[in-house]
């Protein structure tokens, strides 16, 4: 209790796995700023302690269940997750005397779903339906929860303590980190917290930073936000991104644009950040940061923009990293000579 996400009890001593989730590192990609003329910056959320954006998430959520009394010593946090909103909440429930109970479905990579159980998470994993099934998996997780005595669920996409997370932490450190010179905040959706609470933030600071909205095929959100309705066309291997509904916790952002992304180009963008820059990331990253560049083509050299390094490689690596498995979705797996150097 009484424990803010960014805040130190002392200078550089962080209380635990709950005080180290935030103040992340913002990475200028040195190659795409070069190609684009802009400041291209990533925020490093992998380098969260569950070792993704969702910890922010997990641990808003879950600092908000204790303060009105929801979740009590020993109870169970129950969760529809693709996988990292489950990973940060089974860290949390370690660290705070919790269960954690993760419902994910069963496309989501082998890595993922692995390490929840290594955590100590109990899991099931099932079918991938659409939304509108009652056994899709959001929907199952709120029914488990409600029939699990000294459960509560975590409800991510539609529990607003999500969205207030990025406007209390990731927000202000972005504001704070950039000096206040951005012009552009670009970032996909999953439960849309991430984009929201920031987009919220920044606007607040700045009516001017301008907000686009990175979206992968599949989802219905592009097409939502450029004016078209909530339609979907084509497919994705992206991870944690897109959707078929508008969330609550997306409701009500500021969207001034928005950058559809294939999974090729992003596939290009995550191997070209391995090999020029270093940096081992997964899926969503490449729509992010391809949204990004794109964002800088539309903008025109000069301005800076930010995006989201949401997590790493490692929980990809039997699929985005593997040419076997790139070569069974029709994807071809970028070559090193293809990018620029
Ligand atoms: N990238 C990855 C890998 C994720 O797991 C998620 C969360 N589902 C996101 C991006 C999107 O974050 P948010 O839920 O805040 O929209």
């Amino acid at each position: 209790m009484g424990i803010r996400q960014g805040s130190c009890t002392q200078a550089g001593i962080s209380r635990g796995f709950v005080q180290a989730v935030g103040r992340t590192p913002l990475i200028r990609l040195g190659l795409l700023s070069e190609l684009t003329g802009c400041e291209i910056l990533g925020k490093a959320e992998f380098m969260n302690p569950g070792g993704s954006v969702k910890d922010r998430a997990a641990l808003g959520i879950l600092l908000e269940a204790e303060e009105s009394g929801a979740l009590q010593p020993g109870g169970t946090v129950v969760e529809g997750t693709a996988g990292n909103t489950g990973i940060g909440l089974t860290h949390l429930c370690n660290a705070r005397g919790y269960r954690s109970l993760i419902i994910i479905p069963e496309t989501q990579s082998a890595e993922k779903i692995g390490l929840l159980r290594s955590l100590g998470a109990e899991v099931r994993t099932v079918p991938a339906v659409p939304y509108r099934d009652p056994n899709n998996y959001v929907k199952l997780s709120g029914r488990i929860a409600s029939e699990t005595p000294g459960a509560i669920w975590a409800n991510q996409f539609d529990n607003l303590a999500n969205r207030r997370a990025h406007h209390a932490s990731t927000g202000p450190e972005i504001w704070e980190q950039t000096g206040g010179r951005i012009d552009a905040w670009v970032s996909a959706t999953g439960t849309g917290g991430t984009y929201a609470g920031v987009a919220l933030f920044l606007k607040e600071r700045s009516e001017r930073v301008r907000c686009v909205l990175a979206d992968p095929h599949g989802s219905a959100l592009h097409s939502w936000a450029t004016g078209a309705g909530l339609h979907a066309e084509g497919n994705s291997v992206t991870e944690g991104i897109g959707n078929s509904r508008v969330t609550a916790n997306l409701e009500g952002a500021p969207i001034d644009d928005a950058v559809r992304i294939d999974d090729q180009s992003a596939l290009e963008t995550i191997y070209s950040l391995l090999w020029r820059e270093g940096l081992f990331m997964g899926g969503s990253v490449g729509i992010n940061v391809a949204a990004a560049v794109e964002t800088a083509r539309r903008l025109g050299p000069g301005h800076t923009i930010v995006t989201v390094l949401c997590d790493s490689g490692d929980r990809y690596r039997s699929r985005l990293y593997d040419a076997a498995w790139l070569s069974s979705r029709g994807l071809s797996q970028p070559q090193r000579e293809q990018i620029p150097a």
